[in-house]
């Protein structure tokens, strides 16, 4: 499924990929679709090449394998992540390779998860960006969650909270819901939702959430000093794409509390944000960008020991010719999740 140029996405035949020696051909099974895989269909990317098939949240199985591959049998289920980076530079050296200035990313630099076979180049192979899935329960749906959830236990890193915490998520969407987990699996007592959506309300209360507000409560801040056992807001994740949850999140942050900002904002001209609260309140404000390979294999180990079930956040699955559809899915959020599925 290639992107010609924003807003046309057409289906096209491929030649099957050679697989040559150090290289190895993985069959996508399942492709998670992303808000920016809807944001790059619709209205392209600074990194983006045109024609492009995207899609960066990859679960599949080997199924050819060229000489000197070692340990990666064919016929092995396995996520991919989705950045090849240098190796060489500091940020690389240092496990940062989601940092590192030559990265390249599957999706915007190179072709993604939205095609049937994906080949795995030598520079790939040595970056490690093919894990290997040990559990056989995992479906191919549930390993397409990796990426994202890696994206989560990167910004939660970001953060340090300890587990006496309270941790507010502002929107209870596919990357709400998934931060909850990686707070819960840190064993993050206190994690509290604001979200407008009442189902969604319902739904990230009975999924774990300590408790849950709608943001419009009028003595919000009493509450939830309340639940934070009287000290207040310790860090704040905005899931949403809408600049307010920024602001929001700096209005219920304790003095000396942490923000942590790991997708982008949509733009919108006419929104002013109160900056000096950071100043007045001794905000932390930390940033986070994508994940890296050791972001990726903790998630896959968390996915694996079951100790994160994504199960309940499948909601829609997609043929790869009705990607048009799915992402129609996204752009409305309907359900919590759409997945393109391959046989
Ligand atoms: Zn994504
Ligand atoms: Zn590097």
């Amino acid at each position: 499924m290639v992107l010609e140029r924003p807003g046309e996405l057409v289906i096209r035949d491929q030649d099957m990929p050679v697989c040559g020696d150090g290289e190895m051909l993985v069959k996508v099974r399942a492709c998670n679709i992303c808000r920016t895989d809807l944001k790059c269909a619709t209205m392209g990317q600074r990194d983006l090449v045109y024609p492009r098939v995207l899609g960066h949240e990859i679960a599949g199985e080997i199924i050819a394998r060229g000489k000197n591959v070692n340990g990666y049998p064919v016929g092995q289920r396995v996520s991919i992540h989705p950045g090849i980076s240098c190796g060489v530079c500091d940020y690389c050296k240092s496990g940062q390779d989601n940092l590192c200035d030559q990265i390249k990313i599957m999706g915007f630099n190179f072709d993604g998860g939205f095609q049937e076979v994906i080949k795995i180049d030598k520079q790939a192979i040595k970056s490690k960006i093919v894990n290997l899935i040990r559990n056989d329960d995992l479906a191919y749906e549930e390993i397409s969650f990796i990426e994202p959830l890696a994206c989560c236990v990167n910004i939660q890193d970001r953060l340090q909270l300890n587990r006496k915490a309270a941790l507010v998520i502002i929107g209870g969407g596919r990357l709400g819901l998934l931060n909850l987990f990686v707070a819960k699996a840190e064993g993050i007592q206190n994690v509290i939702l604001i979200e407008a959506n009442e189902e969604r309300r319902n739904r990230g209360k009975a999924l774990g959430f300590d408790a849950v507000f709608s943001g419009d409560e009028p003595d919000l801040l009493d509450q939830l000093k309340q639940c934070s056992n009287g000290h207040g807001v310790d860090g704040v994740i905005p899931c949403c794409p809408g600049p307010e949850a920024f602001d929001l999140a700096l209005e219920i942050l304790r003095k000396q509390g942490t923000l942590g900002y790991f997708s982008g904002l949509s733009r919108n001209e006419d929104f002013q944000l109160d900056i000096n609260r950071i100043h007045y309140k001794e905000i932390t404000v930390v940033g986070s960008y994508g994940c890296s390979v050791k972001h990726s294999q903790k998630a896959k180990t968390l996915l694996e020991s079951r100790k994160i079930d994504v199960r309940p956040l499948i909601s829609h699955r997609v043929k790869l010719e009705e990607l048009e559809r799915g992402m129609d899915y996204i752009r409305n959020s309907d359900g919590y999740s759409t997945i393109v599925v391959m046989k």
